[in-house]
């Protein structure tokens, strides 16, 4: 591997993580070259009180963690948007640097009536409004890989990880597919142009580089992160997967989704050498030509290999750097 000597130190946008795993956190950052970690919604997904997870990140971490707070979605009594935009303007006021919605929105949530909550309901207008107009990002995590809502037998392609997971199939009855929830949240961003949004993996469609090139044409408040996705990017013929990032350079910005101690206890604390493994995965990835490579987190995703994409240098460092500064104002 040619190991670009980076003169940066690189901006993990995309990262869940307990506040009880803080130190382990620094541990991983100090061997990995990070400067900065985006933590995304732990503190109401752990029911843990806003003010005190701050404290306990601030302690282990200083500046070097950024919290991005997620709504409520138990208040869906009348009027919920309205009181969810009014929750974000207080925990930016505390100390968060932006909104951090989760797949759920389209999929689970329900209104007081028991209706699913599309992404585009207007009910949720005033919260996308105010993200707009306070300034700060929001990092939305819309559908899920294509094949968590195909039909889950010997043809699907994750079925491996499925079985794992049994709670992220949505290929049964009750659930919008995969292609109707981006539309609803193009339509969101499509409605709100001063408010940024950051769509999670890849906007959750790298199975179809021509469809994520499509929104970032379209929506010049769309950008994209890369978490949890290399599995899938790796799959195109290097040249195209190149060819995305060289065009969208300013519009990529470099997450890994690499969560500790998440409240189901699913993703434990690893070794050290575990978490320099997935990290170095990501930067040969990136950074590197070679071809036919595991992919971070190789082999859940499924058992294949991936091609590097060798990005130049300048494109790395706004990649790991200087998107994810411009975007997440104070980060
Ligand atoms: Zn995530």
């Amino acid at each position: 591997m040619k190991h670009v000597p980076h003169t940066f130190s690189v901006i993990d946008a995309h990262v869940h993580v307990h506040p009880g795993s803080a130190g382990l956190l620094a541990e991983i950052m100090e061997a990995n070259g990070l400067g900065k970690v985006v933590n995304l919604g732990i503190l109401e997904a752990l029911d843990i009180p806003f003010e005190e997870g701050m404290r306990a990140f601030q302690k282990a971490l200083g500046e070097r963690m950024v919290i991005f707070t997620t709504p409520n979605f138990r208040d869906n009594a009348p009027g919920f948007g309205q009181r969810m935009a009014e929750d974000l303007e207080r925990k930016i006021g505390a100390g968060a640097l932006g909104l951090k919605i989760f797949k759920e929105l389209g999929l689970r949530h329900r209104d007081a009536d028991g209706d699913l909550i599309a992404v585009d309901d207007p009910r949720l207008d005033p919260l996308w409004a105010k993200a707009g107009e306070l300034g700060v990002p929001v990092l939305i995590h819309t559908a899920d890989p294509v094949a968590f809502f195909q039909p889950l037998d010997e043809d699907n392609e994750r079925r491996e990880e499925l079985q794992e997971h049994p709670k992220w199939h949505f290929g049964g009855p009750g659930f919008p597919d995969h292609d109707t929830l981006l539309g609803q949240r193009n339509r969101v961003i499509e409605r709100h142009p001063s408010t940024t949004f950051i769509g999670a993996h890849l906007g959750n469609y790298p199975e179809n580089l021509a469809y994520v090139d499509g929104c970032l044409d379209r929506y010049s408040n769309f950008h994209v992160d890369t978490s949890a996705r290399i599995g899938e990017i790796g799959r195109h013929p290097a040249r195209e997967a190149r060819a995305f990032f060289l065009k969208h350079q300013d519009r990529v910005i470099f997450g890994t989704d690499l969560t500790i101690n998440w409240n189901d206890a699913e993703e434990d604390e690893q070794d050290m050498a575990a978490y320099r493994r997935f990290y170095d995965h990501h930067r040969h990835f990136f950074e590197t030509d070679e071809r036919q490579i595991e992919y971070p987190g190789f082999p859940i995703q499924g058992r294949w290999t991936v091609d590097a994409i060798g990005l130049p240098d300048e494109v790395l460092e706004k990649l790991y750097v200087r998107n994810a500064q411009r975007l997440i104002p104070g980060l």
